[in-house]
This record gives structure tokens, C-alpha cells and sequence, in this order.
């Protein structure tokens, strides 16, 4: 059951957490940029602030357009959590890339993946200053960063985490997350998490479900990851919930593409362990005919996949993951 206590939000051109009153959760708008008509385009921010000194945890959804699970997952978490237990801080990003969300497109308005080309410049692209603006007003804040994503378009994705395995802090978030699958990944230049690790902050990029939808289960699966960190760093008293299954931890994944083009039909589901040499994928013309099969290249188990038929040269079969 949701609560029915409506908080205000407040208009904000800059975060100032220190001054928010202690045991509240506030909702603020925060001007990110002014758009093409010289009205503010702003952040939607929610931000529980426990009486009690602690760490910042901070959680972002939506750094892609589309990908909308983190969504509801942010939301039900400010619902469930406890603000008078709450030690430390929750600052609450449903939606990183507001002008793509409205759009509904993976992209920024300059056809530029935002999760490329952080952090930004202060002097830059339209994109640039956007990216640049988010980390600089926002990210910076955080002492811990959990950044959701789905599957792109045309894809499926188990439930599965992004994280550097070697760093010991990030691993215990990673494992504490229940996901099905935990992919090792030094983080990136230019995604938002290798951003946050250049600052310093602990990060994993949660990769819950499909884009364009509300997935039940994966939100579920998502908040109660969330919860058991938030215990995890003391900042709640929530019991940890165990996975209902083992999470299967990769040292790589790589994906598979077609080499020439066709109608594709790819057979392992996700989550799927696969043999080398099994048949992964079959590729046929537009008369039906068989133009090419495909075999998986290593043993492994199925992140993501295709589920978009129509593919040039190039298309994404299936990503594979690598156990040992
Ligand atoms: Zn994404």
C-alpha cells in the first residue's frame, strides 16, 4: 500500500543537503538546464534524511530514456523506508535524463548516449553540459552510487549487476543485491558508474529487466537488493533476504553478432547455460530458407538476447557470459 502523506516538492537550483531538516523525506524539482524556450528542464529528486548521522547513498534511474523499472523501484523504496530508524541519507533520482524520457528514446536530444560521455563538460554539447550539470549537482552528493538500467530495445535481460569484482566494497554490493547473474566490469570512462568511481564513490549498475515497461517481479528483485545494502551499511535495521537462487558470477561477458543479415531466431532463454558448440541461433531469409546457424563460441550462461528478428549484417544474438 502506497502512503497517502504528499510531500510538496520544492523548486531548487541547487542540492543543499546539509540544510534539509533531519528525520524528513522532501521532494524537490532541480533545474538541470534551461531548454530550447528558456524554461527550466528539472530532476525530480526525492530525499530521506534519517535523524541520525550516516552515510549518502544515492540511486539513479533512467540515465536512458527508456528504461524504466528503476522508476517504481525508487518510489516504493521511499515508501517502505522507516525515517525514523534511517541513518544517514537516501537521495532518490527517478529519472536522470528527463528531455530522452519524454521522448521515450533510449538517446539524448543530440542523438548522444548520455551513458557515454560522462561526466560532461561545463563548456560543451547540449549533452555535455546535461551529463556535466547531473554529476556536478547531483552524483557529487553521494558516498554510494546504484545506478538502474534495463535491456535496450529489441533485447531481453535477466536481472544482473555490473560491478568490479576486485574492488572489495563494490563486490560486497554486488553480491548483496540477490541479482541472478553478477557480471566483473571495471568500470568505464564515460558511464555514469566509472564516473563515480573516479570520484571516489563506491558504484554497480543494476541492469533490471526490459526497457519500456513495469516488470513486477524484477522491481521486487531490485528493492530488496536495495534494502539489504541499506542494512549492510547500517543505515537500516532490515533483516537481509537471501536469494532464492545462487547468483552466478562472471570474470567477462561479450556479445555475439550475426556476419551477415537476416531473420533471427535465438533459442536459449536468459539465464540459459549454454555448451560450446550448442546451437544458439538460426538466421533464414526472407523466403524461410536457412541462410546460416550459429554455435555458442565458449560455455557459458545467457545475460541478454535478441528478441528483434530483422538484422543486417551486425546484429546482436545473444550476450554471453563467462563463469570461468
Ligand atoms: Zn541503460
Amino acid at each position: 500500500m502506497l502512503k497517502s502523506t504528499k510531500i510538496k516538492p520544492q523548486i531548487i537550483t541547487n542540492l543543499n543537503i546539509n540544510k534539509i531538516p533531519k528525520g524528513t523525506i522532501t521532494r524537490y524539482w532541480l533545474e538541470i538546464v534551461k531548454d530550447g524556450m528558456g524554461v527550466p528542464v528539472h530532476v525530480p529528486i526525492i530525499i530521506a534524511k534519517g535523524k541520525i548521522k550516516g552515510k549518502t547513498a544515492g540511486l539513479t534511474a533512467v540515465v536512458h530514456g527508456n528504461e524504466l523499472n528503476g522508476i517504481p523501484v525508487i518510489q516504493r523504496l521511499f515508501n517502505e523506508i522507516d525515517i525514523q530508524q534511517l541513518r544517514g541519507t537516501i537521495v532518490g533520482v527517478p529519472i536522470i535524463n528527463v528531455p530522452s524520457f519524454l521522448r521515450k528514446k533510449r538517446r539524448f536530444l543530440d542523438g548522444t548516449d548520455l551513458n557515454h560521455i560522462m561526466p560532461g563538460k561545463s563548456n560543451g554539447t547540449v549533452s555535455e553540459v546535461y551529463a556535466w550539470r547531473i554529476v556536478n549537482k547531483i552524483i557529487k552528493h553521494f558516498d554510494f552510487l546504484l545506478d538502474l538500467h534495463t535491456a535496450s530495445n529489441g533485447r531481453v535481460n535477466s536481472y544482473y549487476i555490473r560491478a568490479d569484482m576486485s574492488d572489495e566494497v563494490v563486490r560486497k554490493m554486488a553480491l548483496l543485491q540477490n541479482a541472478q547473474i553478477i557480471v566483473h566490469n571495471p568500470p568505464n570512462d564515460g558511464t555514469l558508474r566509472g564516473t563515480a568511481d573516479a570520484l571516489e564513490i563506491p558504484a554497480i549498475t543494476l541492469e533490471v529487466g526490459n526497457p519500456n515497461l513495469f516488470q513486477k517481479g524484477v522491481i521486487r528483485d531490485g528493492l530488496t537488493g536495495i534494502h539489504n545494502l541499506l542494512s549492510y551499511l547500517e543505515m537500516t535495521d532490515s533483516e537481509k533476504e537471501e536469494p532464492s537462487s545462487e547468483t552466478v558470477i562472471c570474470k567477462k561477458s561479450f556479445w555475439i553478432y550475426t556476419d551477415t543479415g537476416g531473420l533471427l531466431t535465438v533459442y536459449p532463454e536468459v539465464t540459459q547455460l549454454v555448451k560450446k558448440g550448442e546451437k544458439i541461433a538460426t538466421l533464414r531469409d526472407v523466403f524461410g530458407d536457412v541462410i546460416k546457424e550459429y554455435q555458442s563460441p565458449e560455455d557459458g550462461i545467457v545475460i541478454g538476447k535478441s528478441v528483434s528478428p530483422v538484422n543486417q549484417a551486425g546484429g546482436r544474438i545473444l550476450h554471453l557470459g563467462i563463469v570461468k
